[in-house]
């Protein structure tokens, strides 16, 4: 029957590699949630709605027109025809994206999309053996999806964390690199965490800490907690 798959974690966590290559690994779809969000966002830059009006960004997203592929090998997020897999990365839209998702309206629309996704996968799998999704955010294992099979918080310490963004961003790690890195990614997650709850596990939540392992030491941790 179906497996569902929840991780939630800070950035530089590296949950969306991980989470894309154990959804791989196991022949299960991936949604990006985070994805989702930065596609809210860019679509309100891109249609100069002001960022500072709530309800206009609520309706913006409501009315988002979005494709998202759940194929870890082929991921696409597709806004109103543009391919926006790139654009949803810079950092113009990094330093934007948590404004847009301390919407309180943009969550419920957004959540309920990714209820509905992770539905789908669900109930496609029930028709063939070892079919599922693993689904991964910031609210997953706690709002989401609180029913998944398998929930699990994937932390790493603040300087794990920031060394794995600078070389993500900067390509590098050395010092000049992660202070360029700190304001942002330290700013995103304390703005984030006024309306979710992502630095200590909820009841039922496995925490795999990743600060001193390596991708495929973390992608075989994940893979164990799914085993047990
Ligand atoms: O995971 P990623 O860094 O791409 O997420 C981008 C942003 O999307 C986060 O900083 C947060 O504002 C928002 N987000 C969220 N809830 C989720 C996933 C992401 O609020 N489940």
């Amino acid at each position: 029957s179906a497996l569902v798959v929840a991780v939630d974690g800070p950035s530089g966590s590296g949950k969306s590699s991980v989470s894309r290559e154990v959804a791989r690994r196991l022949g299960l779809a991936y949604l990006d949630t985070g994805a989702m969000y930065r596609a809210a966002t860019w679509w309100c830059v891109h249609t100069g709605v002001p960022l500072a009006d709530q309800d206009a960004v609520a309706q913006a997203v409501r009315d988002l027109p979005l494709d998202q592929g759940v194929d870890p090998d082929a991921p696409h997020v597709v806004v109103g025809g543009t391919d926006v897999g790139e654009a949803i990365r810079t950092t113009e839209i990094s330093a934007a994206v948590s404004a847009v998702a301390t919407n309180l309206a943009v969550r419920d629309e957004l959540r309920r999309r990714q209820r509905v996704a992770i539905a789908v996968e669900a109930a496609a799998s029930s028709f063939s053996e070892g079919r599922g999704i693993v689904a991964e955010g910031r609210d997953i294992t706690t709002v989401v999806a609180p029913d998944a099979d398998v929930r699990i918080l994937l932390t790493a310490s603040e300087e794990a964390r920031l060394a794995r963004r600078a070389r993500d961003v900067h390509g590098s790690d050395d010092d000049a690199a992660v202070e360029a890195t700190r304001d942002q990614v330290l700013r995103r997650d304390a703005d984030d965490s006024t309306v979710v709850q992502f630095h200590v596990a909820a009841d039922g939540v496995v925490t795999v800490d990743s600060s001193d392992l390596d991708f495929e030491q973390t992608v075989a941790a994940v893979l164990q907690v799914v085993a047990e």
